[in-house]
């Protein structure tokens, strides 16, 4: 059964760990996600972006190929299906279709636009026992054209926005999505420790997790935060681990061409990088 981000967020910003939200894009994805998060006993988040839900069929096409595959698999850690930064419609939309977190990313309206969307979301998602989070400074990064340093977060903006109820909370500190550019500066920690205090027990939650040098992200969890976004590093090593078998020309020999072993090395390699990142992250035996 899904479980909101609530509980497993509160005891990870209790215990000094992060919870890993990995992002899905089909079928593979999520099974080696599920696998591994059982396999060491780790509470996970599985995160749909709304290209990524509309790619898959909507959401409630996601939400019912996800509480197949946990009963099918007898997943038994807890399991938060989450939206990845959403739009207001996009947020109602996965309330309705049996999301049981969703984000909210209202990061680009002024604050009383996003402070009064995010009102709104948080009553309706409350009703269902949904974690909503929200994001305060944009997160920079190809995603949005911008390549560059990412936006940092005025520690005022986030308590007020923590303080309308949100379950956790995204913060730019420096943070971007997809690769880092060489001469990135690194996260802003005076940044995150001045929002830490403001905010309190909230978890924080930390995006653009692939290429931040592991000693950064321990530290980022020292400071409070408690959820940390995988997204492109799992799409690098899937890519990576596919090429090497057809450069191998394995798909030639035999049965090589049939799609579960065309695509076997690839999933392995998804497990691989959940893996590595359960471990840095400290979720490993949590759930
Ligand atoms: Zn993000």
């Amino acid at each position: 059964m899904l479980v909101s981000a609530k509980e497993m967020l509160e005891k990870a910003k209790a215990g000094k760990y992060a919870v890993g939200q990995f992002n899905i894009n089909n079928l593979e994805w999520t099974k080696a996600i599920l696998l591994t998060a059982q396999e060491l006993n780790s509470p996970v988040i599985l995160g749909v972006s709304e290209g990524a839900g509309k790619y898959m069929c909507g959401f409630n096409t996601v939400a019912g190929m996800v509480n197949g595959m946990i009963k099918t698999l007898g997943i038994t850690v807890p399991v938060a299906l989450h939206l990845d930064h959403g739009t207001y419609e996009g947020a109602k939309k996965c309330i309705e279709d049996g999301f049981s977190s969703i984000m909210f990313d209202g990061s680009h309206y002024p604050i009383e636009e996003n402070i009064a969307k995010t009102k709104e979301l948080v009553a309706l998602a409350g009703e269902k026992g949904i974690s909503v989070e929200a994001e305060v400074g944009a997160i920079g990064g190809e995603e949005d054209g911008v390549l560059g340093g990412g936006e940092v977060a005025d520690p005022d903006e986030c308590k007020m926005i923590a303080d309308l109820g949100v379950t956790m909370l995204a913060a730019g500190i420096g943070n971007i999505h997809g690769k880092y550019p060489a001469n990135w500066p690194g996260l802003r920690f005076d940044v995150l420790e001045k929002i830490s205090e403001k905010v309190g027990k909230m978890p924080l939650v930390l995006h653009g997790g692939t290429g931040i040098p592991a000693d950064m992200i321990k530290r980022a969890i020292s400071l409070g935060v408690s959820k940390i976004n995988v997204n492109t590093e799992c799409q690098l090593a899937f890519a990576d681990a596919t090429r090497k078998y057809i450069e191998a020309g394995k798909d030639l020999e035999g049965k090589g061409f049939d799609p579960r072993k065309l695509l076997a090395p690839g999933v392995e390699a998804i497990k691989a990088t959940v893996k590595e990142k359960m471990e840095l992250f400290g979720s490993v035996n949590k759930a």
